[in-house]
């Protein structure tokens, strides 16, 4: 750190500080102390702050402190000079100025002026915003701060490695294709990217809306604002990924820090002039341990112990080699990495269209879509069987039938694709496990869209992809790439036939649909008395170091993604990894979940922090959660009976809390009873929280998972001997108050009235 960052850097400071007193002292007299101060969505108030003090900021007075503690981190500039250490003070002067730019984007939220506007912009993709002037389309609206249920929902990705961490861009590039370039190039890793800030009034965000580059969630390529401090969000962020996956709490300031400079990889990119305020933010980063990396000559650097890489390496954009920008650009984006120090594995997929999995949420819309497969005018099915070694032959990918190229543009075509895997540890219980990473697969490809699995896939192809050349046998190359990459483990050969021909297609999905018969049965009829092991999942204890699921073949992960037999796959695949047999051993409970096998597993796998869970019930020793639940249940003891929020559901609930809030109390791997998190799949089991009642105990429940479990609920209710029970169950529309709820229940005369007390 050389003396002239420090001073810059701390001079920036004392500008930041600066202007958050001007600006709150201005709101202070304007709205009044008393005047309430929040981001959306989000249970960690001014996330940065809450992490670092513990204090919640609720109302415009609460930030008085956080403006003092600012203060107190100020030094004066180094003398011209002094020679003594500063990289203290300039730690410090980076804290000073992350307390007050989360400060003034919370005061700016009260003026309306976050998040900030840009005309002629669209998000992709969800948005921080339930409010509808928000909301996705064409508003113009950048996105702001990340709510919490997006941070959950790419925990999952953050915990397995799908997705690596975070590079916070702020600044603008030397030209609107490099970028693009840079941004291609992270989204290639699966890097989520944070953008911010300008130079001369100029950002890289105005670059990529140019470009026509769609930015927000769904393309891991969010737009905070326009100026450096948005950049902010990124360490509040980061911050809510120590409270939130590792499982620390407000006020652990050191512990936090230290959790990010260790498991986040994440670095911050500064692209053009670097001027104080940027060095400054720059110094608030460091202290997370994210280095940053600018495309400027920044003078005289030397590294010091914060981190065992450099803080502030400067790589000047016209000196890094390569043939041109793009070269150049590309060298900049691998610098970074190294600077942080992370192996990124990248698969090649010899597709002629970018490919990685921030490409997965893309959608393609009907007036860009070059055609379709499935959905509603077509059939597309796709199955994957095992077969013998000799009778695949790896790589080999053959259509069978016409391609597109002939095909009126937007037309609907059936498809059937059918992949032979073989390979000396492979199962047939793998089978639906790997046939479901179809999805992902397929999805990575820049311009296609995939939607659904089975018979019920769909399947678009953009016209910008089917010009650059994506054909069908693509599909075919993406499989086989993937496939030998991510389940090299248990896959030898990989080989796929692309069917267009209607009647192939018909003869196919008669044999698909028997394999999936097949497959339902046996899982559909596995008990948890049918087998003699559980699964464990640890795979969220980089994240949530104390927490494990148990998996049983009636209740999956509270993630969605893993069931019993995709843990049994998983073992065999990686028998050190994450997911363990658990013996059940001695039974102790059958009714409540207690077995020996399990609490002696769950003992040693919380680390002592949990030493007994009973795997049917919310009231006594309820599982743990991570963060990555898709549903919250949670009793409510005015109506004698639980109620269920789904992840997609952001209104209000009758405990008077949304998903969001709720997610704070159930995860971070404590016990709480009465209040657990869990998968979609487990409302349906016999076993959905069988000791205190089961499935006549839900009271209340998102109207979402009314709609998408309409089939699966209908015979839940029929399997319970009340036929009706659904529509006795409240739901968002009906009641969002205990009141209202207790109204609609009395009134149905739903069961869990005359079931003995839960409390
Ligand atoms: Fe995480 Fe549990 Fe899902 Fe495993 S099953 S990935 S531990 S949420
Ligand atoms: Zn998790």
């Amino acid at each position: 750190m050389s003396r002239y960052i420090a001073t810059s850097a701390i001079n920036g400071a004392h500008a930041v500080v600066n202007e958050f007193e001007q600006l709150l002292g201005k709101a202070l007299i304007e709205k009044g102390a008393e005047t309430p101060i929040a981001f959306p969505n989000t249970a960690y108030y001014l996330p940065f702050n809450f992490g670092m003090t513990g204090q919640p900021v609720e109302k415009l007075g609460d930030l008085q402190p956080v403006l003092a503690r600012a203060k107190g981190l100020l030094h004066p500039a180094p003398p011209d000079r002094r020679w003594t250490p500063y990289l203290g003070q300039t730690l410090d002067a980076g804290m000073a100025t992350l307390f007050a730019e989360e400060g003034i984007e919370a005061v700016r939220f009260i003026y309306g002026t976050e998040p900030q506007t840009l005309p002629g912009f669209h998000l992709a993709g969800g948005t921080s915003f339930t409010n509808p002037e928000f909301s996705k389309d064409g508003n113009g609206h950048l996105n702001g701060p990340i709510d919490d249920i997006q941070l959950r929902s790419w925990g999952i990705q953050l915990v397995d490695g799908r997705m690596p961490g975070f590079a916070a861009i702020v600044g603008c590039a030397k030209s609107n294709e490099v970028a693009v370039k840079i941004v291609r190039e992270l989204q290639r890793r699966n890097i989520l990217t944070f953008l911010s800030g300008n130079v001369n009034g100029r950002s890289i965000i105005h670059q990529l809306m140019e470009e026509g580059v769609e930015l927000g969630y769904d393309t891991y390529t969010v737009p905070f604002g326009l100026d450096t401090y948005s950049a902010i969000y990124a360490l509040g962020f980061a911050t809510r990924s120590a409270l939130t996956f590792g499982g620390m709490k407000g006020g652990q300031a050191r512990d936090i820090l230290m959790y990010n400079k260790n498991r986040v990889f994440a670095f911050v990119l500064a692209l053009g002039e670097v001027d104080d305020v940027k060095y400054a933010t720059a110094a608030g980063a460091i202290n997370f341990g994210f280095p940053v990396i600018a495309d400027t000559v920044i003078p005289e650097i030397l590294p010091t112990g914060v981190t065992t890489y450099e803080h502030v390496v400067s790589m000047p954009f016209n000196e890094i080699g390569g043939k041109d920008d793009l070269e150049r650009a590309e060298q900049l984006v691998q610098k970074c990495i190294e600077v942080r120090g992370v192996k990124i594995k990248l698969t090649e997929v010899p597709v002629p269209v970018p490919y990685g999995s921030a490409f997965e949420g893309e959608v393609v819309r009907k007036q860009d879509m070059r055609v379709e497969f499935g959905g509603k005018y077509s059939r597309c099915f796709e199955y994957l069987r095992m077969a013998n070694f000799d009778e695949v032959q790896d790589g080999k990918i053959t259509v069978v039938g016409p391609d597109f190229a002939d095909q009126p543009v937007g037309a609907a075509l059936d498809m059937g694709i059918v992949v032979d895997v073989a390979g000396r540890k492979m199962q047939k219980d793998f089978e639906p496990v790997l046939e479901r990473q179809i999805h992902h697969f397929v999805n990575g490809a820049s311009g296609i869209q995939h939607i659904g699995q089975r018979d019920i896939a769909w399947i678009r192809i953009s016209k910008a992809a089917a010009d650059k050349g994506f054909g069908l046998r693509h599909f075919g190359e993406i499989l086989h790439a993937r496939f030998h990459a991510d389940f090299g483990a248990i896959v030898d050969k990989v080989q796929v036939t692309i069917y267009t021909e209607p009647a192939d297609v018909e003869k196919w999905l008669g044999a698909a649909r028997t394999a999936y018969d097949e497959r339902n049965v046996r899982l559909g009829n596995m008990t948890d008395e049918s087998v003699e092991e559980f699964y464990s999942c640890t795979l969220c204890q980089s994240f949530a170091p104390n927490h494990l699921c148990i998996v049983t073949p009636e209740r999956l992960g509270l993630c969605g993604a893993y069931n019993w037999l995709d843990c049994k796959a998983s073992f065999q695949i990686n028998p050190t990894g994450p997911n363990q047999p658990i013996k059940k051993s001695q039974t102790l409970d059958p009714t409540k979940g207690y077995w020996a096998g399990t609490n002696e597993f769950t003992e040693g796998a919380s680390h002592q922090q949990v030493h007994e869970v009973a795997v049917y019930s919310i009231m006594e020793n309820p599982m743990t959660a991570c963060g990555c639940f898709e549903c919250i249940a949670m009793v409510i003891p005015e109506a004698n009976g639980v109620m269920i929020v789904s992840r997609e559901d952001t209104s209000m609930t009758p405990a008077g809390m949304t998903f969001s809030t709720l997610a704070g109390m159930a995860g971070g791997g404590l016990q709480t009873p009465g209040i657990m998190g869990h998968g979609k799949f487990y409302i349906i089991s016999p076993k959905f929280v069988s000791a205190d009642g089961g499935f006549k105990r839900v009271v209340w429940m998102s109207s979402i998972l009314k709609e998408q479990m309409a089939e699966q609920l209908k015979k839940v209710a029929e399997r319970e001997g009340d036929p009706d029970l659904i529509d006795k169950i409240c739901d968002e529309r009906i009641a969002t108050d205990v009141e209202g709820l207790v109204a609609y229940v009395t009134e149905k005369n739903h069961p869990a009235l005359e079931m003995p007390p839960l409390l």
